[in-house]
């Protein structure tokens, strides 16, 4: 899957900063109508027409957001490119254009520089973004990668997190929890390997796991899927820290309570199966573990025919009025508060 370059390393002070733009941009084929002009003067050219743009942008430190130990470059680039589409999605907008920034230290040699943009030009063709800019500098450490993107959609398309009515239901695409028990697995093995550097592991049975945190997807498909079906979700978010924080961010804004049921939570086999094996809870992880990069939206009542029984998503709840407040229901039959448990930057 990752090609071994190893045994190649090019210092980027051979090429110089524009040399190394133009080497790692050149293979970048711009697609949008809108793009006029992409990399390569001041400032790239849009034209959006008559259509609304939505603008998101996400930093990437090392050792705070990613782990070069396990999270391959090709990887990481294409991770960075999707935790920003699925930020545009969750607009219930289209992705049209990215921005790269990147600080790298000189222990990058060049061929791990175009790992990383070989991973965000597969983002690229995959979402039908262009790439068009970015910045280059050095850092005196580690790595930062900064994202921006670009979306569109027509002024009446657009969803906040704080539409949402009561007696709306509660949806979320996919299934949850996975993408943190990928990391809990890859956290484990790189402990095993400093142990014992010769050990092989066998990660077959946690394949969707490790795939769910490595290369996680924008759900650019769900928006689709809605815009067919001819649903308007009333609120909608990308699940980026957690299902709790999630749910809590919408009920805030929306000013409503919700009741979640904990047997109607979308998991999958591995992470069940891997639930068991690590002793922890199947539903704490859903709704804390973070980074599935699903969409939870809200939808009014009467669109419950368009959507029930469809396989991409679930119908987890439904909205109340803000006084009855946010519920989790329990398999037992149980209420208990949702208080956000989900990942937050300045824990610990
Ligand atoms: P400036 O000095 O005006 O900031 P740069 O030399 O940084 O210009 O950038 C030249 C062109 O290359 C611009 O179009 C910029 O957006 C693009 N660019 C710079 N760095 C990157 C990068 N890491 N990825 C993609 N495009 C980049
Ligand atoms: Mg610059």
């Amino acid at each position: 899957m990752i090609e071994d370059k190893s045994f190649k390393s090019t210092n980027i002070s051979e090429l110089g900063e524009f040399g190394l733009i133009d080497h790692l941009t050149s293979q970048f084929v711009i697609k949008q109508p809108t793009t006029i002009k992409g990399v390569g003067d001041d400032a790239a050219v849009l034209d959006f027409k008559n259509q609304q743009v939505v603008l998101t942008t996400d930093l990437l430190i090392e050792g705070v957001h990613f782990d070069l130990s396990y999270m391959p470059l090709k990887h990481l680039g294409y991770k960075a490119a999707i935790v920003n589409i699925s930020d545009v999605c969750a607009m219930n907008a289209t992705p049209t254009q990215i921005t790269v920034s990147i600080a790298i230290s000189n222990r990058f040699p060049l061929e791990a520089i175009e790992e990383l943009y070989a991973g965000i030009k597969i983002a690229c063709e995959k979402y039908g973004v262009d790439l068009v800019g970015g910045d280059t500098t050095s850092s005196t450490k580690g790595m930062l990668i900064s994202v921006t993107a670009l979306g569109v959609l027509k002024a009446e398309d657009v969803v906040y997190r704080s539409g949402a009515k009561p007696n709306d239901l509660l949806v979320v695409s996919g299934d949850l929890g996975a993408a943190y028990l990928g990391l809990q697995v890859l956290e484990r093995e790189k402990q095993v390997f400093l142990v014992n550097p010769q050990s092989q592991p066998d990660l077959t049975a946690y394949d969707y796991l490790i795939e769910r945190h490595l290369k996680p997807e924008a759900r650019k498909d769900i928006i689709e899927m809605l815009k067919e079906l001819d649903v308007k979700p009333t609120a909608m978010i990308d699940i980026s820290d957690g299902l709790s924080s999630e749910i809590l961010h919408l009920c805030k804004q929306s000013n409503v309570g919700c009741k979640l049921y904990e047997d109607k939570i979308p998991l999958d086999q591995q992470v069940i199966s891997t639930c068991e094996e690590f002793n922890i809870n199947s539903t704490t992880v859903a709704l804390s573990g973070g980074e599935d990069y699903e969409l939870l939206f809200t939808v009014a009542q009467e669109d419950f025919d368009k959507i029930k029984g469809n396989p991409s998503m679930t119908i987890i709840g439904f909205m109340t009025e803000a006084k009855e407040g946010v519920n989790l229901i329990t398999r037992a039959n149980q209420q208990i508060e949702i208080t956000a448990q989900g990942w937050n930057s300045f824990k610990e």
